[in-house]
């Protein structure tokens, strides 16, 4: 076994990223890292591989860190899957009144919940609370293109170009001139854009898109097969 140590940067622990890192290898637009010859496990995947085999035990725990602003006292705890956050809030000495906001999932790339009515599920990593200090929300924000967003995207893409397409409905440009679909979602370039677009969200939806294409394309395409079989037989 070789240990490799990488330097710290974001993003790192995404798959790309990390072959990439390691091996020096470029898994291609729109493949998998098996595509470029390498398999990413992380450490709670590789131990709960272990424990199936070895122990014939399912996931049922996660480690779940919960911290943030509006977070009392911080806290990494183990608990099942299924426990309610507010559970974990309690164990961690509660919430503060000016809490605004909740997002399940790491400060970059977390979901925000519409409330406490949430439960932790199998891929629950982290549990934020944000202070209203915190509060960055721009009314009607516009791109004063600085450039910075390109700058610091990992996979080298276009987030200005690929917001104003996605404004514009273009997915198709947004898509197969842009390639938006090989955005990892990091939030780099949201966090670093000084106007503060929401240019991730954007992405997301993009992708949502897209794939509510393909999934209705595959579905009439096996409805038409089997009304063509249908027809044959009959
Ligand atoms: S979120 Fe932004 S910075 Fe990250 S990969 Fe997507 S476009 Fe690039
Ligand atoms: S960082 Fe923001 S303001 Fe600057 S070019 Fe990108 S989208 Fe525009």
């Amino acid at each position: 076994m070789v240990v490799e140590v990488l330097h710290t940067r974001y993003p790192q622990g995404a798959e790309k990223q990390l072959v990439q890192a390691v091996s020096g290898r470029q898994v291609p637009s729109g493949k998998l890292p098996a595509d470029a010859g390498c398999c990413i496990f992380n450490l709670n995947t590789t131990c709960a591989i272990y424990r199936a085999v070895y122990e014939g035990m399912p996931v049922v725990n996660k480690i779940v860190t919960v911290s943030g602003s509006g977070v009392i006292d911080p806290k990494n705890i183990e608990c099942p899957i299924g426990t309610p956050i507010t559970k974990l809030f309690d164990a961690c000495g509660g919430l503060k009144d000016e809490t605004y906001k909740l997002i399940m999932g790491g400060p970059m790339m977390g979901l925000a919940q519409y409330d406490l009515d949430v439960t932790v599920g199998k891929g629950t990593g982290a549990m934020l609370a944000f202070a209203d200090k915190e509060e960055q929300y721009v009314e009607d924000p516009q791109c004063i293109r600085c450039g910075k967003c390109v700058g610091v995207c990992p996979i080298r893409l276009e987030p200005i170009f690929m917001y104003k397409y996605l404004m514009k409905g273009d997915v198709d440009t947004w898509q197969n001139v842009l390639h938006g679909m090989d955005c990892i979602e990091c939030g780099a370039c949201t966090y670093t854009c000084p106007a503060r677009l929401p240019l991730t969200h954007a992405f997301r939806l993009g992708k949502q898109e897209v794939n509510n294409a393909r999934m209705a394309a595959k579905a009439k395409a096996e409805a038409e097969a089997k009304a063509a079989a249908e027809k044959k037989e009959a």
